[in-house]
């Protein structure tokens, strides 16, 4: 499954910058057109980090909506479908502007 080794990679993050601390949230930005279901991500969350040190940590999850900019108007629009074409003029010419993102924004760690 997709989702439980990009769970395994987190992880691995997670437990380099903790050292050793008790983790309690783990945030994560998830762009849309990642193709991640943020219920799926949890689920494998809670099963991956059992298996380490952050057993019980929770992952919260931020979803970053799709947007694209047509390059020959400059017209930039959040998409809902992957349809690459520019909503006000027509054009092909457009780039992913949003939507893309997979990070981990923030750990919020047990006091020392
Ligand atoms: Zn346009």
């Amino acid at each position: 499954m997709h989702e439980l080794s990009i769970c395994q990679s987190i992880a691995d993050i997670v437990a380099r910058y903790a050292e050793g601390r008790e983790v309690r949230t783990v945030h994560v930005r998830v762009g849309q057109l990642r193709q991640i279901i943020p219920e799926t991500l949890v689920h494998c969350w809670s099963m991956v980090s059992a298996q380490t040190p952050f057993a019980g940590s929770v992952m919260q999850i931020e979803t970053i909506p799709a947007a694209i900019r047509c390059t020959v108007c400059g017209y930039r629009e959040t998409i809902t479908a992957p349809v690459l074409r520019c909503g006000r003029c027509g054009a092909h010419e457009v780039s992913i502007v949003a939507g893309e993102e997979f990070l981990i924004t923030s750990l919020e760690l047990a006091e020392a």
